[in-house]
Parts: C-alpha cells; structure tokens; sequence
C-alpha cells in the first residue's frame, strides 16, 4: 500500500544527484528502507528537508487556502524525523545519536517557529475571514478554529511589547525550570547511605541486597549502599524491617529540592508567578485555564472539582483502609510505616503471587489472542506480513486489511530504550514496543499480568492511529486532547481482567489449561488492595497542581509549606511539618508546561475508560455492535470533534466516575 509523495529532485545534474536520489530519508516511502538507512544520511536529509520545508512554508503564507497546505506542508520532514527519530529509539549507535542530537535542535526550532511566524499568522487570519473559510464545516472548520486558537494561545495577537515580554517569560521559565530539575538531581544523587551492619538489612529480598552491594563496590565501599533512585528508595521503604531507617530514607527522599544548596522553594515560586502571568497576559484567568483550554475538562475549575469530587467518594474507604493497616501493625504509623505494612498485610491477607501467573501468560498466545478479540470487537483481521524491512531481526511486521501495517518490536537490547510504547510513522503505519520478559533457555517468553496489560494498552494506541478516516493530518488518529488519549488505551487493559477474554488466550504454556479459578479470583483480589490509597495518592497530587496553579499567590507564602498542607488530606498517615515532597516533584516544574496543571489527566482518562467499558460489560465484552459504535464513535474519529461530544456519542452521556469506583471496589 503505497502513500508515495515523491519529493521532487533537490536540484539538476551532477554526482550531487545521484547522491541525494540515493538518501533513503528524502523519500516517503511506506516501506520505510530500515536496511538502507545510515547515520551520515540523516544530516544532509534532514538539512535538505529543512529547506524544502521552509520553502513549502513560504507557499503556505502565499497560498489561497494556507489552512489545508499547513496541514501537509512538513509531511517530508515529518516522516523522515519520526523514522530516524524511532531509530535512535531502538537501534542506536553513537554516529546515529550524535547525527540526530546534530539535527534535533533545527528541526525544533522550525517546528516551534511555526506558531510564532508572523506572516503565517497573518495569512491564516486572513483567510479565516474569507466565505470559503466562514463557509467550512466538520473538521475543517474545528482544524480553522483550533489554529486560530492555538496561534492565539502562542501569542499571535499581542502588541509589540506584549510579545516582547512573552518571550522574555518563555525564557525566563525555560531557565528557571532547568535549574529545578538540576537541582532534583544533584539533591538525589548527593544523598546516600551506607549500612556496614549486615543484621540491618533484615527484610530487604535478596535482590535488593546485591543491588546495594553493587553500589557500595562502584563507589570502592565496603558494605551495603542505598540511594534515593527509585529501585533502591522503593526496596526500603516495602521491606527493610528497620524503623529508623527507614524514617530517615524517607525524610531524605522527601526534602530533595527543599534545603540549601539545592533550594527549589524560590524556584516554584517563580515559575508559578511566570506561569501565572503568561497566563494573565494570554487572557486566561490563570495558567491552569490556559493548559486546559484545548483539552477535554477545559477548564481548571472544572478538572478540580472532578478530583475534589472523587476525593469525597474515596474518602470512606481511604479512612477504613488506613484503620485497617494500623490495627494489622498494632500502632499508630508514620508515613515511612505504610509501605512496609502494607505489604505485610497484602502477604497476610491475599496469599498471591503473580509470578504463578507467568505460565499462563506466553508472549505469541497473548498476542494472537489479542488479535483474536479485537479482531471479533472491532471488525479488523491482523495478518502476518512478510519480507518488510525491518531495524532488527526479532522485529515483527502485520498487516490490518484497510488500515494499514504496523511492527511490533517486544524485547530488550542494550540498543534501544526501555518503557513501552506506541509510535506513529505516517498515516497507516505504526509501530508498538515494549519491553517485556524474553525467552529463556528453551522455554516460550512468559509474561506477567502486568506485561499483557501493557501490550493491549500499546495496541489500543496502535488501533486509535490506524483505524482513524479523519482526512485532516494535524486532526488524525491520536492527536487529541492529553486527557483523552489514554481512553482507547487504557479501554483495552480491562479485557486482560476479564474471565471470558483471558479464557481466550491464557493457557498453560506446557499443559494448555486455563488460569484455574482459585488464581484467578486472588488475581482480582488482590487488584483492589488498598485501591482508596493509591487513588487518594494519585487524587493529591492532580489536586495540589491545580490548587498551586489556580489558588497559590505570593501572599500565602512558601508553596511547598502551603502545599503539605493540602497533600495532608489525601495522606495515610500525618506528614511532617517540614514535608517537602513538590519541591522534588519534577513532573510539575521540571519544564515551562510539563505535566503542569495537567496531572489530572491520569484520573480522568480512568474514569473515561472505566465508564466507557461499562458498555461492554453490559452488552457482552465480545459484543461487535457496542465494538462498532466504539470503532465508529471513537477510534475513528481523531480529534475531529470536541473529544466531551464523541464521548457522549459512544455512552449517550457525560463520563460518569463510579464505574471507576465500583472497578477498584470502592463503590
Ligand atoms: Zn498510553
């Protein structure tokens, strides 16, 4: 299937023809020639489509319909990063790295510069006042509007000095922002502890042991190293049975960023005040309204009241739960206490371990099941396809009738990053990777219920790009609002729970049976331990992003004192006084927008995607009408429509939040 936009020859004659003709990056090709590419050929291409794209955009301003042309005006560009973007991914070496760290920070600076061209803008304004543009309906019209819109969100309207000082914020933000995430940085690199007792690492599992053994050993130290870096911190504070220990990794943990030399109270001031104030001169009330604005919730107020809603539903449990766990410990906790006891109570209450799930997870039945059910859901036939090229060997490459290919790359190399991920190459082509648990001696990959959660989740992405008819580039597939991506994704996890779909494809690799019921039942036991917990923990913190960016001034004072006490009530166990965690919460402030007034996200696309499978459950989980209409209504639909309205298409209503509920067994 080919989508061939051939670029035109870059100039006549010569060896220097034949030596572009010959860049395997200067052509949209479908086939992306994975075999061909080479580090010395992303710079010249890129450089050249650079030019031609500059070229394309001055055709842009002086078009009579700049809308369509800048919708397909960087289609060249477009691909050859996304290509020589993923490879650096998956395949990297260092002449790739060094090329593409070469060409990034051009084709950034393009990108970024379009929304702040002045005579694009202007060509846009200008055409948006045209009959033929006040004439645009569908998704066309919404792609005018939304460029209008983002055009005006960048700036495009402000007078001279109004620009001006935009940018001097744009700046400053960008400056002060790095300084905090350094300072995370070199606050938790600069903390560590050293245990020579052997008897205190009672608890911790063995792995742990030789982790903080090899630390010690890398720092030439006798004994037992423990850091602030994620796997050690979390080893700690689940299973070292020493108190005081783990008091101290904790409070350590949560003063990163707090005290001097890495003091990032001034810093979060400064960017709220920024944020703030861009957000004022924009025309927004403040820089939560500003972010939301084209996002599903739209508005601050409204994604805040969803958490304090939810908060309120979670509360009576969150209560019970923490009552619960200190009559199990028999004392008062702390907060370096309710990790540790809750996994001895998760080990006292639910004898589960998800290893035993293993067997019946292997890698190729997983898959094939997958496109088993999806395949009946939504209509679609998966087939193998052969002879593509691609980046490494164990990579896999199918087919779906209609709408289009996409690779599967599933295990670890020392050449690719780690995470799971879906990307999109161009329209119809798409690509999943994880990286999952390999093959083992002769035995098939088997996977942990987690892992088959992420490869559905991968896949739900994957089907949200392919699957889209949307015509507009900028409008397709999934290119829509952050608060609403997650829902094609995170629908698909909910089959990987399900006792009529898991029967499907869960079968003991040696005896083929199925997950015996006994397991199974543990399995979504143990699901919803302790859920009111980990919901209020992920409620506090998209509660606390808007209360700073929406309700904080200078006039309150320290937002990192002004901030514990809000994180106070959604907190298991009372926080000091001197708690600091935001001064380390990099997801906030570690960028000019980063996850800033935005970490609601997370809990809004759980509700969507619970309420939304609702249906399913209702009308079968194999149910190909309800699979249709979420094909028709969602999948397809990109972001040509307001994402509340194509919601509302699929359910017949707004989201509704105890689905959610109920799934955690909190209703
Ligand atoms: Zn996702």
């Amino acid at each position: 299937m080919g989508q061939g936009h051939a670029l035109p020859p870059p100039f006549q004659g010569g060896s220097a023809t034949l030596k572009f003709s010959m860049n395997p990056l200067l052509e949209i090709s479908f086939r992306v020639p994975f075999d061909k590419i080479q580090a010395t050929d992303v710079e010249p291409a890129i450089d050249l489509l650079l030019s031609k794209s500059n070229d394309n955009l001055e055709a842009t301003i002086n078009s009579k319909d700049p809308l369509r042309a800048l919708d397909t005006m960087t289609e060249n560009l477009d691909w050859a990063m996304a290509v020589v973007r993923h490879l650096e991914t998956v395949a990297t070496t260092p002449a790739l790295r060094a090329a593409y760290n070469a060409v990034q920070p051009k084709v950034s600076a393009f990108y970024s510069g379009l929304v702040l061209n002045e005579n694009l803008w202007t060509a846009v304004k200008t055409y948006a006042t045209t009959p033929e543009a006040k004439s645009l309906t569908g998704t066309l019209h919404r792609y005018l509007t939304k460029t209008v819109a983002s055009f005006k969100r960048h700036g495009a309207d402000l007078d001279p000095a109004g620009k001006g000082r935009l940018q001097e914020i744009d700046i400053a933000l960008a400056e002060v922002t790095t300084k905090f995430s350094e300072n995370v940085l070199d606050a938790t690199n600069a903390w560590d502890l050293l245990i020579t007792d052997e008897s205190k690492l009672a608890g911790l599992p063995p792995s742990a042991v030789s982790a903080a053994r090899a630390s010690a050993e890398s720092k030439a130290q006798e004994g037992w190293r423990f850091t602030l870096q994620a796997p050690s911190y979390l080893a700690v504070m689940t299973y070292l049975d020493d108190s005081p220990i783990r008091e101290q990794v904790w409070r350590a943990f949560n003063l990163r960023g707090a005290e001097a030399p890495y003091n990032n109270r001034p810093l979060i001031a400064k960017i709220l005040e920024l944020r703030r104030e861009k957000a004022t001169l924009l025309g927004f009330s403040d820089f939560a309204d500003l972010v939301l604005d084209d996002r599903m919730a739209h508005q601050g107020e409204r994604a805040q009241s969803f958490l304090a809603n939810l908060r309120e539903k979670t509360e009576k449990r969150f209560v019970e739960e923490n009552a619960e766990l200190e009559i199990f410990a028999g004392r008062e906790l702390a907060p370096w206490d309710i990790g540790y006891y809750s996994e001895k109570q998760r080990l006292a209450l639910y004898d589960f371990d998800e290893e035993a799930l293993r067997p019946y997870f292997s890698l190729d039945r997983v898959v094939d099941g997958m496109f088993e059910i999806f395949g009946r859901v939504f209509g679609i036939e998966v087939k193998p396809e052969e002879g593509v090229p691609t980046w490494d060997p164990s990579v896999k490459t199918y087919m779906i009738e209609d709408c289009g290919s996409f690779y599967a790359d599933w295990f670890p190399r020392e050449n690719k990053r780690g995470g799971a991920w879906m990307d999109s190459l161009m329209p119809k082509l798409g690509l999943i990777c994880g990286n999952l648990t390999p093959p083992v001696d002769d035995k098939p990959a088997l996977l942990t219920h987690r892992e088959v959660e992420t490869i559905f989740h991968e896949f739900g992405h994957l089907l949200h790009h392919l699957l889209t008819r949307v015509e507009v580039r900028s409008l397709a597939g999934t290119a829509v609002a952050w608060d609403f991506v997650e829902l094609p994704s995170q629908i698909m996890e909910n089959w990987c729970w399900e006792r009529e779909s898991l029967d499907l494809f869960a079968r003991h690799y040696e005896t083929g049976e199925l997950i015996p019921d006994e397991l199974f039942q543990k399995m979504k036991r143990a699901k919803t331990f302790r859920a009111a917990n980990a919901q209020m923990r992920q409620l506090g913190f998209g509660y606390v992003d808007l209360a700073l960016h929406r309700q904080w001034n200078s006039s309150l004072g320290d937002p990192v004192a002004w901030s514990r006490k809000i994180l106070q009530q959604f907190a298991a166990a009372r926080l000091p006084d001197n708690y600091a965690m935001i001064a380390g919460f990099t997801h906030l402030f570690a960028s000019p927008v980063a996850y800033g007034a935005g970490y609601y996200s997370y809990k809004w696309a759980e509700v969507l995607d619970a309420d939304a499978f609702t249906r399913f459950k209702k009308e079968g989980v194999f149910s190909q009408s309800t699979g249709r209409d979420f094909r028709e209504k969602i999948l397809s639909k990109g972001d040509s429509q307001d994402p509340a309205d194509l919601y509302r298409s699929f359910m017949g209503r707004d989201p509704d939040p105890n689905a959610l509920l109920e799934r955690a067994g909190l209703a």
